[in-house]
C-alpha cells in the first residue's frame, strides 16, 4: 500500500543542489519528490500543504550527534533523539560512536542500525570509532563496520594523541572510502581546561584550555592527511588559527573540509561569566573569543567552514546540575539549529537563504556522500518547510529531546521549523496551536 501524496502548494523552495530559488509546488509520492514545478494539479487524495510564505528545502543533514543509545538512555534514545531532529528540520543524522558499548565492531554498529530501524523518526547514518574503545591505542574493526553501514570513522569526545594511530587511521580509512572525523584536541595542552583559556577564564578563576590545544591538532592533522591521502574532516572548528590550518592545507592540495556549530557561531565565553557559571555554556571545544566568533561567522559565508552541524550532546538534569567545573561537556542543539542561525547570521545579512540552506543540508550530503540535500526530481522526498519571520520560544518543556541542556532556553529566536517529511511521510508538524503567525 502506497503512502497519500503530498502537494507542498505556492513555497519558496530553495534548493542549492540546483541554485534553485523560486515560488514553487512540490508534489511527494511513493517516498520520493515526484515533481517540482508551478501548479502542480493535486493527484487525487493527495494531501495539501499551504505553504505560502515559508521556505521549502531539503531536509537538513547533521553529520554531528549524539543519540547516547546504548549505554546512556537517561540522556537520550534514538527515539528521542530522532524526534528532536525531526522537530528541527533534520531528516538525516550521523551519530558518534562514544556509547556504550562503545560503536567500535561490526555488531555495535548493526545494533544502532536496527534501533534506527525501528524505533527512528529519521534516518540515522552511525559513525564508527578509530580506535578501540576510545582509547588511541589500537585501531578499531574498520572494514567490518563499513560492511555494516558506518559513513565516517571518529573517536570524537575525545583527540587521537598518537600521530602514528592517526596515520593508520587515515590509511585504513582510505581504502574503505571513508572520511575521517577529528575532534581536535591536544591533551597535554587542553589539560583539564573547563572553558575557553583567555581573560574571561582568569576573571571567573576556572581552568581554560588555550585555542592552540585545538590548532595544533588540526595543523598535525592535515599534515598526516597529506602524507596518507587521506579524506579529512574537522568536526566542531572554534578558533580562527585552526581555519588558517584548513586554508594553507587546501592551498596545498589536502582533501579537508570543516563544520561549525551553531552555538560557536553564536557565543563567546563572555556568556559563562553572564550566565554565572551556567553550565550549560559548558561544552568542548569551549564558547571562544569575540575574534575567534567573527572569524568563523566570515568563514561559513565564504566556504571555509563547509556545513554547519550541532554537535548535539544530550546530558541528564541532575548531571548538568553540578558545580561548573564539574558538570559534563555538551549541550543540545538539533532543535533550535535552524532559528539560531536565522536569528545570528541570516537576519544581520551574514549569510543568505541559500547558502543557509547549503550549509544545513546539501553541503552535509555531500560531504558524507549521502544522497540527499537535493528537490531534484527523484530525489528521495526529505523535506522541511519552515518560518524565517515566526519566532521560536525556547523553552525547557518544550523540546522533543530527553533533555534540556540548551543555552538558547528562556531565549525567542527568529525562525521556526513548521513541518518535516522523511520518505514523503510526516515526522514533525508544529501543529494548529502552534502554527499561529
Ligand atoms: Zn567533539
Amino acid at each position: 500500500m502506497s503512502d497519500v501524496p503530498v502537494l507542498i502548494r505556492g513555497g519558496r523552495v530553495v534548493d542549492p543542489s540546483r541554485r534553485l530559488d523560486q515560488t514553487l509546488d512540490v508534489l511527494l509520492r511513493d517516498g520520493f519528490v515526484a515533481a517540482v514545478a508551478e501548479k502542480i494539479a493535486p493527484p487525487k487524495g493527495a494531501e495539501i500543504v499551504d505553504a505560502a510564505g515559508l521556505v521549502v528545502a531539503p531536509g537538513f543533514v547533521d553529520l554531528h550527534v549524539h543519540l547516547r543509545e546504548p549505554g546512556f538512555e537517561q540522556k537520550e534514545t534514538i527515539a528521542t533523539g530522532t524526534a528532536a531532529a525531526a522537530a528541527g528540520g533534520f531528516t538525516a543524522v550521523c551519530a558518534m560512536a562514544n556509547t556504550d558499548p562503545v560503536a567500535d565492531d561490526a555488531p555495535t554498529v548493526a545494533f544502532v542500525v536496527r534501533r534506527a530501524r525501528e524505533t527512528g523518526r529519521v534516518r540515522v547514518h552511525p559513525i564508527g570509532a578509530i580506535s578501540k574503545g576510545l582509547k588511541g591505542e589500537e585501531l578499531a574493526e574498520i572494514g567490518s563496520m563499513k560492511a555494516e553501514g558506518i559513513v565516517a570513522v571518529s573517536d570524537d569526545g575525545k583527540g587521537v594523541q598518537n600521530a602514528g594511530l592517526m596515520r593508520r587511521a587515515m590509511e585504513y580509512a582510505g581504502m574503505f572510502d571513508l572520511p575521517v572525523v577529528i575532534h581536535a584536541e591536544d591533551s597535554g595542552l587542553a589539560m583539564g581546561g573547563v572553558m575557553n583559556e583567555g581573560w574571561v577564564s582568569t576573571r571567573l578563576g576556572l581552568a581554560g584550555q588555550p585555542a592552540a590545544a585545538e590548532s595544533v591538532m588540526v595543523a598535525r592533522d592535515v599534515q598526516i592527511a597529506a602524507l596518507a591521502s587521506a579524506r579529512l574532516h574537522v568536526a566542531h572548528v572554534s578558533t580562527r588559527a585552526s581555519l588558517e590550518a584548513i586554508r594553507g592545507a587546501r592551498r596545498h592540495g589536502v582533501d579537508v573540509t570543516c563544520e561549525a556549530t551553531p552555538h560557536h557561531l553564536a557565543l563567546t565565553d563572555e556568556e559563562v561569566a553572564r550566565s554565572g557559571y551556567d553550565t550549560r555554556f559548558k561544552m568542548n571545544p569551549p564558547l571562544r573569543s569575540e575574534v575567534d566568533r567573527l572569524a568563523l561567522v566570515a568563514a561559513l559565508a565564504d566556504g571555509t567552514i563547509d556545513c554547519v552541524a550541532t554537535d548535539h550532546a544530550p546530558h541528564h538534569a541532575d548531571e548538568k546540575a553540578l558545580e561548573f567545573a564539574d558538570a559534563p561537556f555538551g549541550v543540545i542543539g538539533l532543535e533550535t539549529a535552524l532559528p539560531v542561525l536565522v536569528e545570528a547570521l541570516l537576519s544581520p545579512k551574514h549569510l543568505s537563504l541559500m547558502r543557509l540552506v547549503e550549509v544545513l543540508s546539501t553541503a552535509p550530503a555531500r560531504l558524507f556522500g549521502l544522497p540527499y540535500g537535493t528537490l531534484a526530481e527523484g530525489a528521495h522526498g526529505d523535506v522541511v518547510l519552515f518560518s524565517t519571520t515566526r519566532s521560536t520560544h525556547v523553552t525547557p518543556d518544550g523540546f522533543h529531546s530527553k533533555a534540556r541542556n540548551s543555552p538558547w532556553v528562556t531565549r525567542t529566536l527568529k525562525g521556526r521549523v513548521e513541518r518535516t517529511w522523511v520518505a514523503g511521510r510526516e515526522v514533525f508538524s508544529r501543529g494548529p496551536g502552534g502554527a499561529k503567525p
